[in-house]
């Protein structure tokens, strides 16, 4: 397992950092930001430790939107003095994705110095890369240590916070279709990781007044239950536990933008918005009794495998072969494993409702979403209402796991 140590939430992050360095005798440091994280705190650390004699070198990136792509990677390298250092990522998503890739494949180690709550990834081991406009998880490392500055997270902007309290609330429906797909789909399940998952949940619904007013309480328990629900995947071993039906929209959604605008919007604010239509898929399996449903489960038959393949060519076009190949666990079912899981199903009605019946109404995640600023409709999200639709019917092909989505093809309960 990896250590991570320490993970620092609190105020002066920066007095923090030297203390550490001083300890573990570090002395030569990359700090990777953008001009905005560099005047938010890059450069209060780089005068800081420099004041103490260390040799510090700056790689501050310009640039309206930074993407961890070919471009920002590349220039970070070619930045990045060579030799024995460690690297300080001063940001959030992207440039912690950034160094983290730079640092891993040239050998060395960094430093997280988060500057606003916007994603759950601080502590993971993947790093999220844009390749030739398509988005892959390579296996990179974790951070040394993170430092966050509390007054640093509450000054962030407001649509990061906000995209941050989507990525969380969003797994509300990760847990249900993890808990679902491993009684039906006997996907390894963790109920630890779980009951800690649903802590964090719970911990940023609480304080969703304060974290809409970006206090330093509210910020904090976002940062917290961001970190954790990090630390969840990690030790977990994969994002099985923060990503369901939710996040597979929202990664369709984003791989599309991505082909046609070259750039994506907020990970979170996504999130969010998807979790207000995957709420509503498991409101549909709530209001089935279980006579229709033991009724559609009789008369429900394995998909077509040619039809399956025109689906997945239709919504990925010239990716639709690796799409394809990924799925092959659902692809390649036959008349006999369809059955099983059709049997699993009928076994567990009674728990899948139980399931069902914890995910909260649609209306209750708008709620939510409203009193954090974050966007709770298409429109406020900038998808058009024909990009909304193809997030729900391409999204499940991207992962061989179960989820609300997949539950509702075989009971044939529309999607859209
Ligand atoms: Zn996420």
């Amino acid at each position: 397992m990896t250590k991570i140590d320490p993970i620092y939430v609190g105020s002066d992050a920066v007095g923090k950092l030297l203390d550490y360095v001083a300890e573990k005798g570090l002395y030569r440091f990359a700090i990777v930001a953008d001009t905005n994280t560099y005047a938010a705190l890059g450069q209060r650390a780089e005068a800081a430790l420099k004041h103490k004699g260390y040799d510090v070198t700056s790689i501050v990136h310009t640039g309206d939107e930074i993407h961890a792509d070919e471009h920002y990677l590349v220039q970070t390298l070619v930045e990045a003095p060579l030799g024995d250092l460690t690297f300080i990522a001063v940001g959030s998503g992207s440039i912690t994705d950034i160094t983290r890739f730079v640092s891993h494949r040239s050998g060395r180690p960094f430093i997280g110095l988060p500057t606003a709550p916007s994603v759950d990834g601080f502590t993971s081991i993947g790093a999220p890369i844009i390749l030739a406009g398509v988005k892959t998880t390579l296996i990179c490392q974790a951070p040394l240590a993170v430092f966050a500055d509390i007054d640093v997270l509450a000054n962030a902007p407001q649509r990061l916070i906000a995209a941050g309290f989507g990525d969380m609330i969003g797994k509300y429906t990760s847990l249900a279709d993890w808990k679902m797909g491993s009684l039906v789909w006997d996907e390894p399940y963790d109920k630890e990781i779980a009951r800690r998952t649903q802590a964090a949940i719970d911990s940023v619904v609480q304080n969703a007044e304060a974290i809409g007013k970006h206090t330093p309480e509210g910020v904090r328990a976002l940062m917290d239950a961001l970190i954790e629900s990090g630390l969840c995947m990690l030790d977990f071993g994969a994002s099985r536990p923060a990503s369901g039906a939710e996040h597979h929209a929202s990664h369709y959604w984003e791989m599309q933008r991505l082909k046609q605008h070259g750039r994506s919007m907020l990970h979170g604010a996504q999130v969010g918005y998807a979790l207000t239509l995957i709420t509503q898929q498991y409101a549909k399996i709530r209001e089935l009794s279980r006579a229709d449903a033991m009724n559609r489960l009789e008369g429900a038959t394995l998909p077509d495998r040619n039809d399956e393949l025109k689906l997945i060519r239709q919504g990925y076009g010239d990716m639709a072969d690796d799409i394809a190949r990924e799925h092959a666990a659902f692809l390649d079912l036959d008349e006999e494993d369809f059955d099983t899981v059709k049997q699993r199903i009928a076994d567990h009605w009674e728990d899948i409702q139980a399931i069902a019946a914890n995910v909260p109404t649609p209306e209750t995640i708008s709620g939510y979403l409203k009193q954090v600023g974050a966007p709770a409709t298409a429109a406020a999200l900038g998808l058009s209402p024909q990009e909304v639709d193809p997030g729900l019917i391409y999204g499940h092909y991207l992962r061989n796991r179960f989820s609300v989505i997949k539950l509702s093809r075989i009971l044939d309960v529309p999607i859209v």
